[in-house]
């Protein structure tokens, strides 16, 4: 990945179960490897970049993308779909690897 922000969840990983804090890379927000909590802003910090995605004008919307976790203790690849409600980290869930990581949506 290039220009990401990061996301913090507790999770249990699916191949080793260790938890519970992972971190996800994805490309949400003012990308400018950031890393949020639960309720925080994901447009709310000083930012010089341009770079946004997953695209201009989400500013305060509601919607999902993918992100990709790294288990800490057995390195297996854990990917998650990161729910931004109103502009806010909201949730996160770990999903099967998408077929397109690239793909989002409107909640
Ligand atoms: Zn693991």
């Amino acid at each position: 990945m290039g220009l990401f922000n990061e996301f913090e969840w507790p999770v249990a990983c699916p191949a080793c179960g260790e938890g519970p804090e992972f971190v996800f890379q994805a490309y949400i927000g003012l990308l400018d490897f950031e890393t949020f909590r639960k309720g925080e802003d994901v447009y709310g910090r000083a930012c010089l970049r341009k770079v946004v995605g997953p695209e201009p004008g989400l500013k305060g919307q509601s919607f999902w993308a993918y992100g990709l976790g790294r288990c800490p203790r057995c390195d297996a690849n854990v990917w998650a779909r990161i729910e931004v409600r109103q502009g806010r980290f909201d949730r996160l869930e770990v999903v099967p690897e998408p077929e397109n990581s690239y793909v989002w949506g409107y909640l």
